[in-house]
């Protein structure tokens, strides 16, 4: 049953970093890009829609990201990250949740990410099920100040969700 405060909107914010290594595959917001480098780690290492899960799932009251799938359990190896997003989704459907908004912002020096960005945030928009102006992704680079920018990638996301009754609550 819910009360009129599970109606108002939450907020949830993710953070995720990998280490870039050349000649890994470069899979960012579910798009393979034609990098030299790429992220490494667990999964596809997907580091925008591994900050985005954390996001959807931190607004939700629920277990972050590497609690719900460990890197210990082998059916996450090397798993395409969209399956964390979808079944994040999912858990927050289950509590009544859904996402109506998301931004992200992608620190890196490389890859460039410019060329990108209109793919990155079309699929993000369709992994989400959202308009796509409800869905932003920003590149930044650390111009220099950031020590080993060139060598990792870091992601922020946060996200806006708002409750939505579910079968079986009184209306
Ligand atoms: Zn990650």
């Amino acid at each position: 049953m819910s009360s009129p405060m599970d109606m108002l909107p939450r907020v949830g914010l993710g953070w995720d970093r990998h280490a870039l290594v050349a000649g890994e595959t470069c899979t960012l917001a579910g798009v393979v890009l034609d990098s030299p480098v790429g992220p490494s780690g667990h999964s596809d290492a997907d580091v925008i829609l591994h900050a985005l899960t954390d996001a959807l799932l931190g607004a939700g009251g629920l277990d972050d990201l590497g609690t719900l799938f460990p890197d210990t359990d082998p059916q996450w190896k090397s798993a395409s990250s969209d399956r964390f997003v979808t079944a994040a989704l999912t858990l927050l459907a289950e509590v009544g949740l859904r996402v109506i908004s998301a931004d992200m912002v992608v620190i890196c020096d490389r890859p460039k990410l410019a060329p990108h960005r209109a793919t990155m945030r079309a699929n993000l928009a369709k992994l989400l099920e959202l308009p796509i102006d409800r869905v932003n992704l920003k590149g930044k680079t650390a111009e220099g100040g950031g020590g080993d920018a060139a060598q990792a990638i870091e992601v922020q996301a946060i996200v806006m969700l708002k409750g939505v009754p579910r079968a079986g609550d009184c209306s």
